[in-house]
């Protein structure tokens, strides 16, 4: 019985110390990080689901480290969030991404329509002087408004105080254009659908996962792009890794998409040319 209580003990408290030092380690990284500017971004493309053509790409924050490799954002989001780098981190992102959109559009293959999409923080939009950052990173990146759009999710909405909605109606008459990311996955209340000025639903990629063999998950992804046609958003589908999930979103009527099967997120050396093989004619 000792032996087992022994085992145990080792099996479990070093985990736990593990990762309260792996999260104070993190932390301390991440603030170096962050002052110099140490993350990359990942670019992955929204298609037209009909044509194939490329018509925005998703920024998605990467954080190179020596000693764990590239860490996805489920390793550091949360915690920029909770210590608050997220802030210059946010803006960062929406720097970078203004200024590399503006080079893509450039090229002839993007025809200048492309947009690019950024994801946006709770924490960020309560920032002040947030809606200036924007109207910043379009001016020295010299982007019309209407190339930006930034990704919400619904809980920033639900939970949404009078300002918060004051620089949503700001950026709205910017001509910023507002999406919904992850929609259906946060509260289920509506009513922000036609109180906020919002252009684009993102349908979750756990509504797209099952489409193909779940008939109640192809029935609520028809139901979710009805709203958005209804309510004149355009309506975009995340996660798609088939032939067969792209086929059944086209039939209900679903516009854009964007997963696996088109592209995984490339680092910004890869988006001109697969602009210029995908785009071209
Ligand atoms: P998200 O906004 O829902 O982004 C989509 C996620 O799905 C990305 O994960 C992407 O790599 C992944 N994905 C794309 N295609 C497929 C597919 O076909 N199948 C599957 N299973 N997954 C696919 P990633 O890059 O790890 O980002 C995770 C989340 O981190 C994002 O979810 C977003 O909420 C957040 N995030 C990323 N970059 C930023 C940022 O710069 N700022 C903030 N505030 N959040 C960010
Ligand atoms: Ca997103
Ligand atoms: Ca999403
Ligand atoms: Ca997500």
């Amino acid at each position: 019985a000792k032996a087992a209580g022994r085992r145990q003990w080792c099996r479990f408290q070093p985990h736990l110390h593990t990762g309260m030092m792996e999260r104070r380690a993190l932390q301390l990284s991440l603030e170096e990080a962050v002052q110099g500017a140490e993350f990359r971004l990942r670019y992955q493309p929204i298609v037209e689901l009909s044509t194939g053509r490329i018509v925005g790409l998703e920024a998605l924050a990467r954080w190179p480290t020596s000693q764990h490799g590239v860490l996805l954002p489920d390793r550091f989001i949360a915690l920029a969030e909770e210590t608050g780098h997220i802030v210059q981190l946010g803006a960062w992102v929406l720097e970078s991404a203004t200024r590399d959109l503006a080079a893509w559009r450039a090229t002839d293959a993007a025809g200048g329509e492309l947009r690019v999409s950024v994801n946006m923080s709770a924490r960020q939009l309560r920032e002040p002087g947030f809606v200036d950052l924007v109207r910043d990173a379009l001016a020295s990146s010299g982007l019309p408004p209407g190339a930006l759009l930034l990704e919400l999710t619904e809980s920033i909405l639900m939970g949404r105080d009078e300002n918060i909605e004051a620089d949503l109606l700001a950026l709205k008459e910017l001509g910023v254009g507002l999406a919904i990311d992850d929609f259906g996955t946060g509260y289920s209340s509506l009513s922000y659908l036609r109180e906020l000025p919002i252009d684009m639903i993102k349908i979750d990629k756990s509504f797209v996962r099952d489409i193909a063999r779940s008939p109640a998950d192809l029935r609520l992804t028809d139901g979710i792009v009805r709203i958005a046609a209804t309510l004149g958003l355009s309506a975009v589908a995340e996660g798609i890794e088939s032939a067969e999930q792209r086929d059944l979103l086209a039939d209900i009527g679903c516009r854009y998409g964007q997963g696996y099967l088109y592209s995984r997120p490339l680092p910004p050396e890869e988006v001109a040319d697969l602009l210029r093989t995908t785009n071209r004619g």
